[in-house]
């Protein structure tokens, strides 16, 4: 497994690394690397073939999976389906879920976990668009 490095930081901002998502296995996970408030995030990855050891559930917070690469199937509850790069799968409150990689390259997919109904006003009701100098 890799290791998330702080690259910089500063009094707003947190900008962290876990390297290539190919080149580790298991979990990563992000919010105390960040200093992230809102959410926990982690990357993931299984080899082909490969399932997370155990279902597991949450009492508090939603779990939003987006695949980055590879396909394979989750499962929720009594539910099982097919999944691939591009899918974005949100899982509730007090479910048990898994998902296995069956493609023969590896799944690589990022979980945000975060309080279930926790979200208030977002993307146009919470932006402002602001004038200022790039310095890109
Ligand atoms: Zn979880």
């Amino acid at each position: 497994m890799s290791e998330v490095k702080i690259i910089n930081k500063g009094e707003k901002f947190t900008h962290a690394n876990a390297g290539s998502l190919k080149d580790f296995e298991g979990k990563e996970f992000l919010k105390d690397a960040t200093g992230a408030t809102s959410c926990e995030l982690s990357f993931g990855t299984l080899p082909s073939g490969a399932a997370v050891p155990f279902f597991h559930s949450h009492k508090a917070n939603e779990e939003n999976y987006i695949i980055l690469s590879g396909s394979g199937r989750f499962q929720v509850d009594t539910d099982a389906f097919d999944i691939s790069e591009g899918s974005v799968i949100r899982v509730a409150t007090n479910c048990d879920r898994n998902l296995k990689c069956t493609s023969r390259e590896p799944m690589t997919y990022i979980c945000i976990q975060a309080k279930e109904n926790g979200l208030e006003g977002y993307t146009m009701t919470d932006a402002e668009i602001n004038e200022r100098e790039s310095l890109l």
